[in-house]
């Protein structure tokens, strides 16, 4: 007869989980606030981790900014996977008389004392931390950029957790002999928001081990990058997929940091939609019309297991140009006859010339159109003429 923790593991491999561990409410005690699972169910006495890795191939395409879609469809299929997995897990335990919960894969904060919505959040501290329980539990270590890093794929993976008051025996944590990040850094490079320091550091202990990574800069900077906000490198030299800039340098002080991003987020369509991933994320990611539209994580899709193809990963993405937005809601590397515009939502957008002078709105390529894209497309065929007049030309 096999132990409950074996037949669990067992049973997530079986579902496709690329990794799995176990982790208990003792061990997660010594760390942060959002590694405490009974914040969600106040029973827990462990907690299952699991993850699966995006396609190495597709992560390629998409730093290189050859293609966009593939990779917004792997993270939206790899999603589904993680909430079937943790559902069948959380079933198979209240089948046997424990409670558990499937912790929400994203999206799901912490109230904040000053911030009536998301739209005012400016910490996005989780309900749990998926990392921290990755972390405690032995399926990865936390690396220089903050992301969990595996020792089979790297940053490349997407975190699952299951709470259950069962008493489960933990994995042991992945020793420091045997760390994943070699401090290559390739991923403070790869940020076109500058979010992750290179020579700074914090400590964070969890399970007993005590990690040093980055100083980052505030999590708001994080949202206006991840978010798209702001797509250019300060060298201007290559973007993420996002065609929004601000049109000039993210300030340095958090307060005014923070009161961007809020400024940002208020104006966003995407916040007044009634698909708003940020009122149901499940729902969104089973939801066949949604995009899962995904323009950074740069610093994740940079870092591959081997060193090798770190370094070559930030080539791809240092080299591979800026992204424009054209009037079909598609994302496209366009090397010239490129103008900047200013749309009403507090930032400009980038968009060949010829697609203004062309002045109609054309057959939509992408469903579930991000609303942001719908809205700035909508504005420029509306004011297509002096749109094209007063756009700067940045070719
Ligand atoms: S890119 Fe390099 S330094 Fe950054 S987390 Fe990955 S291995 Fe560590
Ligand atoms: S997701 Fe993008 S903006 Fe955020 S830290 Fe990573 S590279 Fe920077």
């Amino acid at each position: 007869m096999h132990s409950t923790e074996t037949r669990l593991k067992s049973l997530a491999l079986s579902l496709g989980a690329d990794l799995v561990g176990v982790t208990t409410r003792e061990l997660l005690a010594d760390g942060p606030p959002s590694a405490d699972p009974r914040y969600l169910l106040p029973s827990a006495n462990s907690v299952i981790s699991f993850a699966l890795s995006l396609d190495r191939k597709i992560i390629q395409d998409f730093i290189s900014k050859k293609k966009w879609r593939p990779h917004c469809d792997n993270r939206k299929t790899i999603a589904q996977m993680l909430y079937t997995i943790g559902d069948t897990l959380a079933e198979q335990l209240r089948s046997e008389g424990y409670e558990a919960v499937n912790v929400d894969l994203n999206n799901n904060y912490r109230p904040e004392k000053d911030a009536a919505d998301v739209t005012e959040m400016i910490e996005f501290h989780p309900d749990f931390s998926h990392r921290y329980a990755a972390l405690a539990s032995g399926v990865g270590r936390l690396g220089w950029s903050g992301n969990l890093l595996t020792k089979e794929y790297g940053a490349q993976v997407e975190l699952g957790s299951v709470l259950t008051s069962a008493t489960l025996t933990p994995d042991p944590p992945i020793p420091d002999e045997e760390h994943p990040c070699d401090r290559c850094k390739m991923c403070c490079l790869v940020c076109p928001v500058e979010m992750i320091q290179p020579k700074a550091s914090v400590q964070v202990t969890v399970a007993g081990i005590t990690e040093t990574i980055s100083r980052k800069r505030p999590n708001t900077c994080c949202w206006i990058g991840c978010t798209g906000y702001e797509g250019l490198a300060p060298s201007g030299t290559w973007s993420n997929w996002s065609p929004y800039r601000l049109g000039r340098p993210l300030p340095e002080d958090k307060q005014e940091l923070d009161s961007l991003c809020i400024s940002l987020q208020k104006a966003d369509p995407q916040m007044q939609a009634a698909d708003n991933s940020f009122n149901n994320y499940r729902q969104a990611v089973f939801d066949p019309d949604w995009f899962y539209y995904t323009v950074c994580g740069f610093c994740r899709s940079v870092c591959s297991s081997s060193r090798k193809e770190r370094l070559a990963n930030r080539k791809l993405i240092v080299n591979s140009g800026t992204t424009a937005l054209m009037l079909d809601g598609s994302h496209n590397v366009v090397a010239k006859k490129i103008v900047e515009v200013e749309t009403p939502f507090g930032l400009n957008v980038v968009i060949p010339r010829e697609e203004l002078s062309e002045g109609q709105s054309k057959t939509q390529k992408w469903p579930g159109q991000f609303p942001l894209d719908r809205e700035v497309i909508e504005y420029l065929c509306q004011h297509i003429n002096s749109a094209a007049a007063k756009g700067n030309a940045v070719d």
